[in-house]
């Protein structure tokens, strides 16, 4: 496994494990969000060097987290997956070491108890299943797989032919309901004391992140609520992606408010290396701020 691809904070008792994906693909910031610019990155440069190129494209990841409690092992998001036909090249095909790179963090299939998915796009549900001899099975068959209620009303009766925006639900959803694996939550739903989800509607109806405190210590993990740290800086500002543009901005605008200036770490979804940190104001709104030392 690429050295890059494992990170792990601590927050209280739990340890939260960053698996990598794809590492720090670069894209133009407008094929993110409607309106992004180089010229709007360079406005900002504590997005450089780690989260957008010299040129002001954007680096972005796709990775899970593993988060590990004195009793449960929950995977948050499951990336894309081996052997998929999706809707861009890049994620076609794909042949990882995902599953050797799981283990090799030392939570390996096996041992995780619970999974969750924050919302039933393709690029967070591809590892809940695994074609073997020809056949999708659950990953981790020993887990509970989470999955919002309101998530789930929206995708169910979507047609799952020839529909390249719900083709996914056939090879990583599907699979795990037949083998009565689901379970449907609310978006507040508590996973386990300390680990609750808190709703954030907009990417999609029923998006959920995930609040994690221990003894006094507190981090969020996004998922989609944003993709690029520069979105902390301009809240409102429209996703391509989102089915729901203004409720997203209304969404991670009360965000970056309510966790401006607090000591909760941020640990961002699709955020490239070093992936975790703290929201900050200053004299343009908000930052983000990777460096302990600089909040
Ligand atoms: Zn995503």
């Amino acid at each position: 496994m690429a050295k890059e691809h494992m990170k792990t904070w601590t927050i209280g008792k739990v340890e939260v494990t960053r698996i990598v994906e794809v590492n720090g693909h670069t894209d133009p910031l407008s094929f993110l969000l409607e309106g992004g610019s180089a010229e709007l990155m360079k406005q900002y440069d504590w997005l450089f060097p780690h989260f957008a190129t010299p040129e002001g494209d954007m680096r972005i990841s796709f990775q899970c987290f593993v988060v590990k409690t004195p009793t449960h092992r929950i995977m948050i998001d499951t990336c894309i997956g081996n052997d998929r036909q999706r809707r861009f090249d890049i994620f076609n095909n794909m042949n990882t070491s995902f599953l050797a790179d799981i283990a090799a963090a030392g939570c390996p299939a096996e041992s995780i108890n619970t999974v969750l998915c924050t919302h039933l796009h393709f690029d967070h549900v591809g590892w809940n299943t695994h074609r073997v001899n020809g056949k999708w099975v659950p990953t981790f068959p020993n887990a509970r797989y989470l999955f919002g209620k309101t998530e789930w009303e929206h995708w169910k009766t979507m047609p799952r032919e020839g529909n390249e925006e719900s083709m996914h639900l056939v090879d990583s959803i599907d699979p795990i309901i037949a083998a009565g694996l689901a379970e449907f939550v609310d978006t507040d739903f508590k996973i386990i004391p300390g680990v609750r989800l808190i709703p954030t509607p907009g990417h999609t109806p029923g998006h959920v992140s995930v609040h994690i405190s221990s003894e006094g210590k507190e981090a969020v993990i996004t998922g989609d609520l944003m993709h690029h740290p520069v979105q902390i800086a301009v809240p409102e500002m429209k996703g391509n992606f989102c089915m729901d543009p203004v409720q997203s901005g209304k969404t991670r605008r009360a965000f970056v408010e309510r966790y401006a200036n607090q000591p909760t770490l941020i640990i961002g979804s699709h955020f490239p290396d070093p992936t975790a940190g703290w929201i900050a104001s200053d004299e343009n709104g908000w930052a983000f701020r990777t460096d302990p030392s600089g909040v």
